[in-house]
């Protein structure tokens, strides 16, 4: 019999872990405190419908694309949408849409940024030549930090091949995205840094003051690689990933949170207690993001992580469309907030996103007469957290209403709403078993100085997902998952 893993978690990072251990003949057991897998990147269900619990666009799908070469490696194949206009950024006095085709996307730039036309140009060629570099540094599977030979995947034979690539990063390594704003005398150019951090709170967790540029620079330029729409949501790529763990015999038990976790020194086995079932372990991954004691998790590092703040509604399709005149749509916007009213400006931080994608219900079917709006933002757990019962209700129900008058600046729905329920940190506690979520903010120290590892101080125990390396996301969290199996898989027990 194969050696045994027990993961905690049926995250992204958890389940593309599992599925690499699967299929290597580890016997893998799940254990998932919700009823269904995914996390952030997975779906609940709410009056009959269901919603993304988070993530709604996916990256590296594309053809030999970092997430791609991992589900081809497992055999799996998710039917995808390319989209070529995936987002409208709209700004207090301009939009600017993000196209897939770099030509259309140039031409956009100069369009949406006509008072420095040159400079912006400038500024983002030389961003796209960075993302470049460390979309190739990232294909070569190198894990941070290095402590093992195994962490440098097939580093060693991309330096051989590009032996300036890692000086040209290390000169950009402790700089920020506005350190790149300033050597292009962008700095203090008011729409390109809205702009900016809209973008890099969503994908960075974090603005441009502190953001490094090295990870950023991926982040920002990802879309002339493809962002991608998955067919009946992101969910759908978790579900695969869980069941190629249970095509190869792997178990996952759904409803079963974890309440302890404990290393025997005497067999040098992990005993994992969960609600449905308790057992030993050779190896552990820690993917839920919260701590079972010292050392069992990055949320030890006691930082602060966001909140998030959404809004679940649905729409009635034909009269919105009719309405809506063939106006064509993006897949997402993203509203900066920067001259939003009092209300949403105390409540909030960074941009509000919003998606339209078709209604499902629980098994999965289309509803044909309906149209799905997610929403959400960022807020200060701790601050909601510091709320009665009461003031809680309350501010919950301010602030769907700010944020849907804020929508209606930018498309109509709200006439056409049937209904809008609120997600607050407790809706996240109870779904994804956390309150702070989105992962540490990829600030130099965490992206750069001081990454953390998917290795922990514990004998076979490993931290996987959205809080490890290589940071926030539904493809990066994947990667950490990958990585962690790797290092299972090379250096056996
Ligand atoms: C609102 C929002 C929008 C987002 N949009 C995007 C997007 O469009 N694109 C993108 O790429 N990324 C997006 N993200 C980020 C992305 O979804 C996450 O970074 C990623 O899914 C995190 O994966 P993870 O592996 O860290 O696991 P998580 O999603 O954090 O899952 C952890 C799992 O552990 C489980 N768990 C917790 N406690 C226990 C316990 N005691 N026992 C057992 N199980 C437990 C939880 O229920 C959960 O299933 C978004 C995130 C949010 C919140």
């Amino acid at each position: 019999m194969g050696k045994t893993v027990g993961i905690l978690g049926a995250g992204i990072g958890g389940l593309m872990a599992g599925a690499f251990l699967a299929v290597n003949g580890y016997q893998v057991s799940v254990f998932e405190k919700a009823t269904t897998v995914g996390g952030s990147a997975g779906w609940y269900h709410r009056k009959g419908r269901r919603f993304p619990t988070g993530a709604t666009l996916a990256f590296g799908l594309e053809e030999h694309g970092l997430l791609q070469n991992l589900l081809a490696q497992l055999q799996i194949e998710l039917e995808i949408e390319n989209l070529d206009h995936p987002m409208d950024v709209i700004l207090k006095d301009r939009k600017i849409s993000i196209y897939q085709d770099t030509k259309r996307w140039n031409e956009e730039l100069q369009l949406a940024f006509p008072e420095k036309s040159k400079e912006v140009q400038q500024f983002w060629d030389e961003l796209t030549f960075l993302g470049e570099s460390v979309h190739s540094v990232t294909a070569s599977g190198v894990s941070l930090p290095i402590r093992h030979f195994t962490d440098l995947g097939k580093m060693p034979q991309y330096l051989i091949t590009h032996p300036l690539s890692l000086l040209r990063l290390g000169r950009y390594a402790s700089w920020t995205v506005e350190d790149l704003l300033r050597k292009h005398e962008l700095a203090s150019y008011v729409p390109l840094r809205s702009f900016l951090n809209a973008q890099l709170l969503d994908a960075a967790q974090t603005d441009i003051t502190e953001a490094a540029l090295l990870p950023s620079s991926l982040a920002l330029t990802i879309y002339r690689r493809g962002s991608f729409h998955v067919k009946n949501g992101i969910g759908q790529l978790s579900q695969v990933l869980a069941d190629k763990i249970r095509e190869c015999g792997g178990e996952i038990y759904l409803s079963s949170p974890v309440s302890s976790l404990r290393y025997d020194n005497n067999s040098k086995d992990w005993h994992i207690t969960s609600k449905k079932h308790s057992s030993f372990y050779d190896f552990v991954i820690n993917n839920t993001g919260v701590s079972f004691g010292p050392g069992t998790s990055h949320a030890d590092h006691n930082q602060s992580l966001w909140g998030a703040f959404r809004i679940d509604a649905v729409l009635h399709k034909s009269v919105w469309q009719k309405e809506l005149n063939e106006m064509v749509l993006p897949f997402a916007f993203q509203i900066a907030t920067d001259s939003a009213g009092e209300e949403i400006k105390q409540a909030i931080d960074g941009p509000i996103y919003i998606t339209f994608q078709q209604t499902n219900n629980q098994k999965g079917e289309i509803i044909e007469d309906e149209i799905t709006m997610t929403c959400s933002v960022h807020i200060h757990n701790q601050v909601w957290l510091s709320y009665s019962k009461d003031v809680y209700e309350e501010k919950k129900r301010q602030l769907t209403n700010a944020i849907l008058t804020e929508i209606e600046e930018v498309v109509a729905v709200r006439e056409y709403l049937q209904y809008a329920i609120a997600g607050t940190p407790l809706t996240y506690q109870r779904y994804v078993g956390k309150a702070g979520v989105g992962g540490f903010p990829l600030t130099i120290t965490n992206a750069i100085l001081k990454p953390k590892s998917v290795r922990s101080s514990h004998p076979n125990l490993y931290l996987v997902g959205e809080q490890s390396f290589p940071g926030p996301g539904t493809l990066s969290a994947g990667l950490s998952g990958y990585h962690a199996a790797r290092i299972i898989i090379n250096n056996k027990k």
